[in-house]
Parts: structure tokens; C-alpha cells; sequence
């Protein structure tokens, strides 16, 4: 596990003057559960693809614990990041798509499969480890998702609108399912999104944002009952 601290931290695109994210700081300790909230086009996902190494950043620094990773490349990070689309690989299996990364990392086949059993018997898809990801359902896909940035047992667990794609029922479901499994691993975790009962519901503490800048840091009680 790790704290992740962003010091006023700023982006700008090529061509475009202004600060889609605008000097924000934010700390966020081991094992907390943050979710960024706030409308669409307010900076959220921007943040998050910084901490990631997947956008540069323009101004300011991003600690992982002690060190600035500014200029770290994204694999080296200790960080996995699910996205809205999961990202899976079409022609890959289940167990292909969740052993990639390790095997990026030149992983041990026995530690590899270990890991992937591991994880996918705690979002029991078990059982679907040979299929292709088109032979499964919207919810199996998500699990898969969650299930390949599981296995590395990542220091940062970051998670950009994962839910916004499963119809409303499963949603439900899978929210309660990422609290729990965070619950279980209390893996720092930074989670996106423009719902506010997602945010209400599965942080540990919330910011709110409005155009590149922070509103509002706190817990779900201090930021939504306060006056
Ligand atoms: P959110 O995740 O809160 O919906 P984003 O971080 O995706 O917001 O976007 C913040 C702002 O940055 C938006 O105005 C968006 O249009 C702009 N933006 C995002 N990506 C790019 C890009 N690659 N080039 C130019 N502008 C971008
Ligand atoms: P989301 O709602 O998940 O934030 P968006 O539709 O805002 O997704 O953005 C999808 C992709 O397009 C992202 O990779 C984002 O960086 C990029 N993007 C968003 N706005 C712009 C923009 N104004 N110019 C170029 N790329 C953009």
C-alpha cells in the first residue's frame, strides 16, 4: 500500500491556454477509498490518467508514497487502472487478459497462475478463465476487468467510471462488490466518477471537483449533509 499526494498539481492541453486540472492538492492515505466526483469535462479522469503515467503533467507533483513519479513511466508505477470500456483483449482469454501484465513482467508461470486463480476465485470467474471476452456478459466483463488489475496486487488501484457501462441493477451490485473487495485487500484506491450516490456510497471519503479545481474534500456525511 501507498499514500498518494497531489501538490498542486495542473494540466493543459496543446493549443488550449486554460488548466483542465488547476493546481489541486489532495492527499490520499494507505488504504483509503477516494472517490473524485463532479460533472462531465471537470478534470476527473485528467487527474487520474497523471496518476497513472498516462498523461503528462504540466505543473506540479504526484508523490506515491515518498517518491515523485512525474517522470516514471506507467509500468514502473506499482499502479493498475480500470476503465469505463475495460480494455480487454478481444482475442485473448480471460485467463490470457488477466496474466498479461505479469507476463509483461516476465512473471514465473507458477506465481502467474497462482495469482490468477487467486483473484478470480475472489469475483468467482473461475470458471470462465478459458472463455473470450465476447462470450461473456457485462458484469462477467467487468469482473475480468477488475480481476486483471487485481492480480498484480498493485499499490494504487485506480478506477475511472468502471460502472457506467452495466445496466442499473448490476451497478448496484457491483458497487457493493468493489467496497467489499476493497474492504478485503484495503488497497489505496482512487475511483472516478459523475454519480453521486456511487460517490456517497463507496467512498471512504470524497472530493468534488468543478472545473480543474477541488470544491469539497471530505467524508460522504461532511460533504453531503453540511448546510
Ligand atoms: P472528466 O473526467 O471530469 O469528464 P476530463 O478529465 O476527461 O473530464 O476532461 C477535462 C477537460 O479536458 C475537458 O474539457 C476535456 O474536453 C479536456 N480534454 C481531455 N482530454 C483532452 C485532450 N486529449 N486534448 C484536449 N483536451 C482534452
Ligand atoms: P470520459 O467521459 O470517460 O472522461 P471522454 O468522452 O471525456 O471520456 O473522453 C474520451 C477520450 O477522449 C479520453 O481519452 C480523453 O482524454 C479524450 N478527450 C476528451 N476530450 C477531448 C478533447 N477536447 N480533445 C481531445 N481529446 C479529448
Amino acid at each position: 500500500m501507498a499514500s498518494v499526494r497531489l501538490s498542486n498539481l495542473s494540466k493543459r492541453y496543446e493549443g488550449n491556454g486554460t488548466n483542465v486540472v488547476d493546481r489541486i492538492n489532495l492527499s490520499i492515505e494507505d488504504g483509503e477509498f477516494m472517490v473524485l466526483v463532479g460533472p462531465s469535462g471537470c478534470g476527473k479522469s485528467t487527474t487520474l490518467r497523471m496518476v497513472a503515467g498516462l498523461e503528462s503533467v504540466s505543473d506540479g507533483d504526484i508523490y506515491i508514497g515518498p517518491t515523485i513519479v512525474n517522470d516514471m513511466p506507467p509500468k514502473q508505477r506499482d499502479i493498475s487502472m480500470v476503465f469505463q470500456n475495460y480494455a480487454l483483449y478481444p482475442n485473448m482469454s480471460v485467463y490470457e487478459n488477466m496474466a498479461f501484465g505479469m507476463r509483461l513482467r516476465k512473471t514465473e508461470k507458477h506465481i502467474m497462475d497462482s495469482s490468477v486463480k487467486q483473484s478470480s476465485r475472489v469475483l468467482e470467474i473461475e470458471h470462465l478463465l478459458e472463455r473470450k471476452p465476447r462470450q461473456l456478459s457485462g458484469g462477467q466483463r467487468q469482473r475480468v476487468a477488475l480481476g486483471r488489475a487485481l492480480v498484480r496486487q498493485p499499490q494504487v488501484f485506480l478506477l475511472d467510471e468502471p460502472l457506467s457501462n452495466l445496466d442499473a441493477r448490476l451497478r448496484v451490485q457491483m458497487r457493493a462488490e468493489i467496497v467489499e473487495l476493497h474492504r478485503q485487500l484495503a488497497t489505496t484506491t482512487i475511483y472516478v466518477t459523475h454519480d453521486q450516490i456511487e460517490a456517497m456510497t463507496m467512498g471512504t471519503r470524497i472530493c468534488i471537483m468543478k472545473n480543474g479545481k477541488i470544491q469539497q474534500v471530505g467524508t460522504p456525511e461532511d460533504v453531503y449533509t453540511r448546510p
